[in-house]
């Protein structure tokens, strides 16, 4: 075994044990019947019948090899676990052996930097949205699964998008990866302030490979707190991240840290002071 085949041994382990069509065919009996923790369980002559096999010595042997991951024995027969349709709905999701045509359209927004009718491009499962027209805007980019595409406009999809991101933003935030469900660290680096520009805001699942790295103002987003005093001052706080005014932020203590982030609105200013792990500690509207 080479050093790179000893990396990530459960994950090489789950996965080869589906590499066998009689596997995925008893997969495939039982996900039809899924009910979540109510799952009718399938008898043996049931999911033998299912799967048209005939030999119960070779049946018995693929099975085998499924029972504790994907499919557990119960009293009256056999039922899939959560980790089959975990997987099943992330193929549904991301259907990975399918082409899709929308690889670049047009979204009904402005660059920040320059107005420009930014472009969105869907490659590898991320759906970004960009400037071609300018170099100063970092953009939007995040996981797409495809089937989010279906029935909806190009625009339909950058919204859906955006407001996922949030939703695992936000998850990731209280402390629960979105995908593992193991602790998150929520980090704020301050040093860029130096150099003038936003600090660098990293979430980092501490079990797996979610990480994202939002600006300040998408977190302020999440903040009940800070979307009610965005509300009062007239911010439309269901607009794009990168379509809300750009914030003044400042470093008012380091230790303990505390940055604070203004936003103009039409006529008032709203303040937001957040701490080291990006938590809200006081919002003030200034008259
Ligand atoms: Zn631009
Ligand atoms: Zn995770």
């Amino acid at each position: 075994m080479t050093d790179d085949r000893a990396e990530h041994p459960p994950m090489r382990e789950a996965f080869s044990l589906l590499g066998h069509e009689i596997r995925l065919e008893i997969l495939a009996a039982l996900i039809d019947e899924w009910v979540a923790a109510y799952t009718e369980p399938c008898t043996y002559a049931e999911l033998m019948d299912a799967v048209d096999m005939q030999d119960s010595g070779k049946f018995n042997y693929h099975l085998g090899k499924l029972r504790g991951i994907y499919v557990e024995k119960v009293d009256d027969g056999y039922v899939p676990t959560a980790a089959t349709t975990a997987l099943y709905r992330t193929v549904l999701a991301y259907q990975p052996n399918q082409d899709i045509d929308r690889t670049r359209f047009t979204v009904d927004s402005a660059c920040p930097s320059c107005g420009s009718e930014p472009v969105g491009t869907y490659e590898r499962g991320f759906l970004s949205v960009d400037c071609d027209s300018c170099a100063e805007w970092v953009g939007f980019s995040y996981p797409f699964p495809k089937h989010g595409f279906e029935n909806r406009s190009d625009d339909d999809a950058v919204r859906v998008a955006h407001r996922r991101c949030k939703h695992h933003v936000q998850l990731a935030h209280s402390g629960q990866c979105p995908f593992c469900a193991g602790p998150t660290t929520s980090q704020i680096r301050a040093d860029a302030l130096e150099e003038g520009n936003e600090p660098t805001v990293t979430i980092d699942c501490d079990s797996c490979s979610f990480r994202v790295g939002p600006r300040i103002l998408f977190l302020l987003l999440l903040d009940p707190s800070a979307t009610t005093a965005l509300t009062d001052i007239g911010i439309d706080i269901d607009q794009y991240e990168w379509e809300l005014p750009d914030p003044r932020i400042r470093i008012v203590s380091s230790n303990p840290l505390r940055v604070r982030v203004e936003i103009d609105g039409e006529e008032r200013t709203a303040a937001i002071v957040i701490d080291e792990s990006l938590d809200v500690c006081s919002v003030v509207i200034d008259q």
